[in-house]
């Protein structure tokens, strides 16, 4: 059995996605931060319905509890599936952004990425077999106003994407990354109403999580063996 990890799994879409790698068979770790409590019940769910999953807690933007948590679990076997979903958004118009919106935002994407992922690449390696699927956003492909700090945060972690997926290639391992457009969870539902989904999207709809987790269940698959290194969108049309 597979082992899966899915940072920020306490959340909307990271819990559609644990569920969908759970039911392709994997044992998920559903990591949360803050909220352990929803990990938890998550990981009740799985397991009543047949599937493998336990919760864990850390902060990615902390190398130190990311590492307390994941040495121990690597130890005994590798973690082959990484999604990292966790992220955060704090949006301003860029002259009144303040310094700690800028950089928190970077924080969790960016760092948050480096520090999860380095942790884990190693043992990976040498299993010779990996999926590493970031979890992107539209705005890192098409800007958005008041945004340049999460379009930023994004796009590096497409950049990323790409030269990691170079480096470990010849592994067996994939890297790709998965850019949402609109997606019906908390972090969208405070945002945008039913009329500027409409005005905003082909479809005239949000995408459901499980349709990004449809998506990534499939990268995450042995037939997804031949793609990587790229950024792939679920928009509804949007661009
Ligand atoms: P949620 O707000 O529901 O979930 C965000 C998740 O990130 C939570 O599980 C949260 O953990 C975790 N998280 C936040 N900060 C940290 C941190 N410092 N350390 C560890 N975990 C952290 O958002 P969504 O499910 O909507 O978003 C998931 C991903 O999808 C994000 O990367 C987001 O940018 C991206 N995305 C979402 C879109 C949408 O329309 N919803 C569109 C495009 C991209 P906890 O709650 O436990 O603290």
């Amino acid at each position: 059995m597979k082992a899966a990890l899915v940072t920020g799994g306490s959340g909307g879409i990271g819990a559609a996605i644990c569920r969908r790698l759970a039911a392709d068979g994997c044992h998920v770790y559903v990591h949360a931060n803050r909220g352990l409590e929803s990990a938890l019940t998550l990981v009740n769910n799985i397991c009543a319905s047949g599937g493998s999953a336990e919760a864990v807690a850390f902060d990615v933007t902390d190398s130190h509890a990311v590492a307390d948590v994941l040495e121990p679990i690597i130890e005994k076997h590798p973690i082959q599936i990484l999604v990292n979903n966790a992220g955060i958004h704090d949006d301003a118009i860029f002259p009144g952004m303040r310094s700690e919106q800028w950089h928190r935002v970077i924080d969790v994407s960016v760092n948050g990425f480096f520090n999860v992922t380095q942790a884990l690449m190693m043992p990976m390696i040498r299993s010779r077999w990996g999926r590493i699927i970031n979890v992107s956003s539209i705005a890192a492909l098409t800007g958005n106003r008041g945004q340049v700090n999460y379009s930023a945060a994004k796009g590096a972690l497409n950049s990323a994407t790409k030269s990691l997926a170079q480096e470990v290639a010849s592994r067996g391992i994939t890297v790709n990354a998965v850019a949402p457009g609109i997606i019906d969870t908390t972090m969208i539902t405070s945002t945008f109403d039913a009329q500027d989904i409409a005005r905003m999207v082909p479809m005239k709809r949000a995408g459901t999580p499980d349709e990004v987790a449809d998506l990534i269940g499939f990268l995450a698959s042995k037939e997804a063996a031949y793609i990587t290194g790229q950024i792939i969108s679920i928009n509804g049309g949007m661009i």
